[in-house]
């Protein structure tokens, strides 16, 4: 299952004390009180695995390492250890709190998280020419804490979309079955898609109807995932009464929810064309042109229209 959200604490690890402190040897009696160790700070970093989110799923606190206290005799305290969590690229990072946002596009990105507390000064930092011997030491600060939300929008290259129905899942099987690998993911909400053909990444979004926009469907949750597509891939069903009125629902919706994804690129696909004779999709291609919609047609069940598909992909790899 991959998991798209997840919600976190941290509890960046808080500064050691410093230390109060003598001179051991008899007549010298110069302080020797060390400082603390600075707490661990929590980072986050972009990775490529987009599974990097599933072990956060079950960890609702993590906790950096204190520093450790300052000793005498010098002997500073020993740093906490920094913490880094790692995040699939694409992930947007919110403070609950302060409602702070910020995102990770890049492998290697990396973003405080939480900040350890600094360690204390021992009282040798507070020797004087009028205080030779400084009873005073800094207590470490306290590490921040912070609670995040961890949202990951896929950064796929192509998106899938269509009504339900339309052949979505089918052809995303029959493009990655054969030689690439595909991946079969159930979202912690829903379940799109996702395959991977030569490297490119496919995201098939089910369940864009009507309305989905305004939150009345199931899509809303999906088209964050298809915000960062390249091209998008509309697929209408040629067992449809009306092809023209299916895919201009999808359009609005698209254009609804975010401007920008109805000016994505998009090839129109008429799918499962074996299903009709060759005249009756001769008049819906052309009941599509007239409408300004240039589809190709295809059928899972004929591999010369797939090995189209194939090279409108080939196509986005170069
Ligand atoms: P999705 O909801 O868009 O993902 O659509 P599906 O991929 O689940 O397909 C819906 C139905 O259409 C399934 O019963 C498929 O077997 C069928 N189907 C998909 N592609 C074709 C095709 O090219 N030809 C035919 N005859 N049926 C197809
Ligand atoms: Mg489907």
């Amino acid at each position: 299952m991959l998991v798209d959200e997840v919600t976190i604490t941290l509890h960046a690890g808080s500064g050691g004390n410093g230390a109060v402190a003598f001179q051991k040897v008899r007549r010298a009696k110069g302080p020797t009180g060390a400082d603390g160790g600075n707490g661990a700070s929590i980072y986050f970093e972009g990775v490529s695995d987009i599974g990097a989110l599933a072990p956060l799923a079950s960890r609702r606190l993590i906790e950096a390492e204190n520093g450790m206290n300052g000793r005498g005799q010098f002997i500073d305290g020993r740093r906490g250890e920094e913490m880094t969590i790692k995040v699939p690229t694409g992930t947007t990072i919110r403070n609950t709190e302060t409602g702070l946002q910020a995102e990770i596009t890049k492998v290697g990105e990396r973003l405080l998280a939480v900040a350890g507390g600094k360690g204390g000064r021992g009282n040798f930092k507070f020797r004087a020419s009028t205080n030779t011997t400084p009873m005073e030491a800094e207590m470490g600060e306290q590490g921040d804490i912070a609670t995040y939300e961890l949202q990951l929008r896929l950064i796929a290259d192509v998106g899938f979309i269509g009504l339900p129905n339309a052949g979505k899942s089918s052809l995303l099987n029959e493009l990655t079955a054969a030689k690439s690998k595909v991946g079969s993911y159930a979202f912690t909400t829903l379940e799109p898609n996702l395959g991977a053909f030569y490297g490119l990444i496919i995201a098939d979004i089910p369940g864009l109807i009507e309305g989905a926009s305004i939150g009345k469907g199931l899509g809303i949750k999906f088209l964050k995932h298809i915000e960062r597509t390249r091209v998008l891939f509309h697929l209408v069903s040629a067992e449809s009464e009306d092809v023209v009125r299916d895919y201009m629902a999808v359009r609005s919706e698209l254009f609804a929810y975010n401007p920008t994804l109805g000016e994505k690129k998009e090839i129109v696909f008429l799918t499962k064309s074996d299903m009709l004779s060759s005249d009756e999709l001769h008049t819906i291609l052309k009941t599509l042109k007239n409408s300004n919609i240039d589809a190709i047609a295809i059928s899972i069940l004929e591999p010369s229209s797939l090995e189209l598909v194939r090279k409108a992909l080939q196509k986005l790899q170069s």
